[in-house]
């Protein structure tokens, strides 16, 4: 099987009251248990079975693989959010990170104002991304369930989930309010300093 529901790296109430439990049990048990299922279900009995997850998604992408490329897509993005959330996250990178995030983004803060524009002002469904593009740093959203992964020379470092399943339990329709807690309490730098760390 190309994909794996991976146990979330923090208990379910870890998040709380930024993201609760209830939220986890539908997110992860089953918006994201149910494009894993399909991805695998899509892959069932071909040679895209014994690929890795990233490999399915970036090999649904070059085929025009709409349907696959969905389920398998969102079933990487979801992993990805999970680890770019923590219980200790908020605050400010620091190291390598902060120096580029400094440099290209103002720092944290105007980080942090950019960031908002471009996750509040995205038109219905899709992703924030932070990522690097082989130069700086840049902020950018994907629709639906297209992921930075497969941007050509884009390297994800962190992501959050706009979908309304995201935040609809916790916050209603207050998007603005999801992405201020995911900046102020959840944004997992550490993650994002990995991620940037594997890239050089
Ligand atoms: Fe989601």
């Amino acid at each position: 099987m190309a994909f794996t529901l991976p146990a979330l790296p923090y208990e379910p109430t870890a998040l709380e009251p930024f993201m609760s439990a209830n939220t986890f049990s539908y997110h992860h048990g089953k918006h994201h248990k149910a494009y894993v299922d399909k991805a695998n279900a899509a892959v069932a009995g071909t040679p895209m079975d014994a690929m890795s997850d990233v490999e399915v998604v970036r090999k649904a992408k070059a085929d025009g693989n709409a349907g696959l490329f969905n389920n398998a897509a969102q079933a990487w993005n979801h992993s990805f959010l999970w680890n770019s959330l923590s219980p200790s996250g908020g605050g400010a990178p620091t190291g390598a990170l902060k120096d580029m995030l400094d440099r290209d983004l103002g720092g944290v803060e105007k980080f942090g104002e950019a960031f908002k524009a471009e996750a509040v002002g995205h038109f219905a469904s899709g992703w924030a991304w932070l990522v690097h593009d082989g130069q700086a740093l840049k902020i950018v959203s994907t629709h639906d369930a297209d992921t930075a992964l497969v941007h050509e020379g884009l390297t994800p470092l962190l992501t959050l989930d706009l979908w309304e399943h995201a935040y609809y339990l916790d916050y209603q329709n207050a998007r603005p309010g999801f992405v201020d807690a995911y900046l102020a309490h959840m944004i997992n730098w550490d993650f994002a300093a990995a991620n940037l760390a594997a890239a050089h």
